[in-house]
């Protein structure tokens, strides 16, 4: 059988995701019997708080076991209205807000309503590795806007503006940022919306599902800018700040004519998410903000601690990220060297050494679009980050020139 001829083109096209891939490998390895430290997949180790899960534990047995409405409960959509103004200063309706399963989806919704073959998309880079390959599978051409380390991977204005043609359809980008921990400030958001301003054909898809791991000023939403706000989708969801990753709930609030079309596209591949887990989601919103306020308190801690460490590795080169949980490392001083029969070219070739060498799952930074780093998340026990930061960095000075 010919199995790439009956595969199509698109799926044959696109990337595996790196992240759930290497947190695979982790996970075959630990299974085998290798104690392999997984700092790669991006999910709080915590479990859901205890209050989310008895709202969850009653709305079973309430008998929330049907079909949802394609948008999701109307008690959750009004819950995640009164947040949006509560937390973000932004006015939806609830018929302006779309319930997925997962922020995953609700990007790839977006998508598919948005893009017509050759739309161009601008995605501030570093980015998350799923956005490129929603754009394509959506026919749309992902471009690249990149900031390094030295601009704390923050895009400037005047770069934005230059990669902006007649085709470009869509912004998008994630403050907090996956992979880099870096946020975009008030001022930095607004001087991104002038650029914008003069574009009033792009739909800005200001993706904040980090938002209540946040260790600098408030969180600020692109959308709450009078001239940004109707023509901007902010998309959050409950599994990081609340750890529910399993739960699977993502959100938008958009404009009206968008939030149909995103509903139109979920009506006919998925309808709507988990019955029980959006009565849960509500109660969470409405009534557990402290509990991602005490998470949050526990990463910083561990921020602290891991950057502390990684400080002391020779040639790795390492910012301050102010939200998320991930630290992204400039490595490329190791490009070049090697230890025994073992070459390090790229962050590829070091993130597969860590892995065999360290027993530390990380991912490599070019799915990111950062091919000179590699991002580590400290979503982990401190005492198995401070020794994955060992183990790298006895790992890392075997290797020689
Ligand atoms: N956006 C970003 C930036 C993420 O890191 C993630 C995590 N997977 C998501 C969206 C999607 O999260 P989920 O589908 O679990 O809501
Ligand atoms: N967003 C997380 C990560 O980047 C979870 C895995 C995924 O969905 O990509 O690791």
């Amino acid at each position: 059988m010919n199995v790439s001829r009956l595969l199509s083109d698109r799926v044959q096209q696109m990337e595996e995701s790196a992240t759930i891939r290497m947190a695979q490998r982790a996970r075959d390895l630990n299974a085998q019997g290798i104690h392999v430290i997984n700092l790669s997949v991006g999910e709080p180790d915590f479990d859901t708080p205890e209050n989310i899960k008895n709202a969850a534990k009653e709305a079973l047995d309430q008998g929330i076991t049907h079909y949802t409405p394609v948008p999701g409960l109307m008690e959750l959509r009004q819950a995640i209205a009164e947040k949006f103004k509560r937390d973000n200063g932004l006015e939806y309706k609830a018929q302006q807000i779309v319930v997925s399963n997962g922020a995953k989806q609700s990007i790839a919704n977006v998508c598919l309503a948005l893009l017509n073959p050759g739309d161009e998309v601008i995605i501030f880079s570093p980015f998350w590795v799923s956005y490129p390959e929603m754009v394509k599978m959506a026919e749309g051409v992902p471009v690249m806007v990149h900031a390094g380390i030295e601009q704390d991977f923050k895009v400037d204005p005047a770069q934005l503006e230059a990669a902006i043609t007649d085709k470009t359809k869509m912004l998008l980008f994630s403050s907090p940022c996956n992979p880099t921990g870096s946020v975009y400030t008030r001022q930095e958001l607004a001087a991104i919306a002038e650029v914008l301003e003069k574009h009033p054909d792009i739909v800005i898809v200001s993706d904040e599902i980090y938002e209540y791991i946040n260790f600098g000023e408030k969180h600020f939403s692109i959308g709450s800018l009078p001239a940004m706000k109707d023509r901007t989708v902010t998309v959050n969801g409950f599994s990081k700040g609340f750890a529910m990753t399993g739960w699977r709930l993502g959100y938008i609030g958009a404009p009206g004519w968008l939030a149909e079309a995103c509903s139109k596209v979920q009506g006919q591949f998925t309808s709507g998410a988990n019955a029980f887990s959006q009565k849960a989601a509500a109660h969470a919103i409405l009534h557990e903000i402290s509990a991602c306020t005490a998470m949050r308190d526990v990463f910083l801690t561990r921020r602290d601690l891991f950057l502390d460490k990684l400080r002391t590795i020779p040639g790795l080169k390492v910012n301050q990220p102010q939200g998320a949980f991930y630290v992204f490392p400039d490595v490329s001083t190791f490009f070049g060297k090697k230890y025994r029969d073992i070459q390090i070219n790229d962050a590829d070739d070091l993130s597969e050494y860590l892995l065999s060498e360290a027993h530390v799952s990380l991912v490599s930074g070019i799915p990111f679009g950062a091919p000179e780093c590699i991002r580590m998340s400290y979503a982990n026990a401190e005492d198995e980050i401070l020794e994955a930061a060992d183990r790298i960095k006895a790992a890392l000075a075997k290797l020689e020139n």
